[in-house]
């Protein structure tokens, strides 16, 4: 039996924005888990004394956005999966009494694919659009699908940043100029980047998918984003990043506790549905 958490934290820098806490604490109170999920705004300044200070209460909890990849240097242990992504989103302190952490931000985007296609992924043409944390968590998934049989075409803003990802991740066969050029033959068409989280901006051309192609979207906003309305709105499969925040989120609770994580209510606080 493992040892409870005296406290679950979330950081990142900005947070107020995380549906994390509602999603964790409805679970809390589902399991009779007597924790409150609190997030807590932490610059890069103040990450590594405050990790210290977390590990001596032996707290646990999420990471987001900006201290994904440095957390994974200041863990005294990371799974395997952390070396490959080289970002975690969740920790806890191991049996040790080291803090330790893992990624089911890849897990998480294997789940929402899976349940956008609604069948297992094969020998996949993807066009990916990042090059952050989220796009190496999803390289990280796509590396196995379809026995290693799938081909990236990576997109970023910022071209250095995708090829330093491609030269970690042989499944990407192309770094591209333009989102255009990512997208010929895509069957599975990922947007990574913040593009549509405070905007109805699109990632990516829809006229220039291929109709039959499935969109996926990591970013969520209530209602879905507006790419992926749209894209419903022409009969494309397609869905927002939601499901993969409810199964990361879920996945971590499963880290924490060693318990079956209740989906349905975590979904419900997230969704309303
Ligand atoms: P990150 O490491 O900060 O990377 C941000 C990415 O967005 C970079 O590729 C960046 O390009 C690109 N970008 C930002 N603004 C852009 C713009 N105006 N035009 C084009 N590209 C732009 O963040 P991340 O962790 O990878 O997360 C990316 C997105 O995925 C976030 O919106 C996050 O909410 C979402 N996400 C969702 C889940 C989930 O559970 N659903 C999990 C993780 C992340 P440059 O390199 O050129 O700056």
């Amino acid at each position: 039996m493992r040892e409870r958490p005296s406290r679950l934290v979330l950081l990142g820098h900005p947070v107020a924005h995380s549906l994390s806490p509602a999603l964790q604490n409805a679970a809390l109170r589902s399991a009779g888990i007597p924790l409150q999920y609190e997030a807590i705004d932490v610059d890069g300044e103040h990450l590594a004394p405050l990790l210290s200070s977390l590990e001596s209460q032996r707290a646990a909890g999420n990471v987001t956005v900006p201290h994904k990849e440095s957390i994974a240097r200041l863990c005294g242990e990371c799974t395997p999966l952390v070396q490959r992504v080289g970002a975690a989103n969740v920790f806890w302190v191991g049996s040790e009494g080291k803090l330790t952490c893992d990624n089911t931000d890849v897990a998480g985007f294997d789940h929402l694919v899976r349940g956008t296609l609604a069948t297992s992924p094969a020998r996949e043409s993807v066009a990916l659009l990042g090059a952050g944390g989220a796009a190496s968590a999803a390289l990280a998934a796509i590396e196995k699908w379809g026995e290693g049989g799938c081909e990236v075409a990576l997109y970023n803003r910022n071209r250095v940043r995708a090829e330093s990802l491609a030269e970690r991740f042989p499944v990407v066969k192309r770094v591209t100029e333009t989102v255009r050029d990512a997208l010929r033959r895509a069957s599975i068409v990922v947007n990574a980047t913040s593009v549509g989280l405070y905007s109805d901006a699109h990632p990516a051309p829809l006229d220039e998918i291929d109709p039959c192609a499935t969109v996926v979207d990591l970013v969520y906003r209530p209602g879905q984003t507006a790419w992926v309305r749209e894209a419903l709105s022409r009969g494309m499969k397609a869905s927002d990043g939601l499901p993969m925040l409810v199964e990361q989120g879920a996945l971590a609770f499963e880290r924490w506790f060693g318990i079956t994580a209740p989906r349905a209510v975590m979904r419900l606080a997230v969704t309303g549905t």
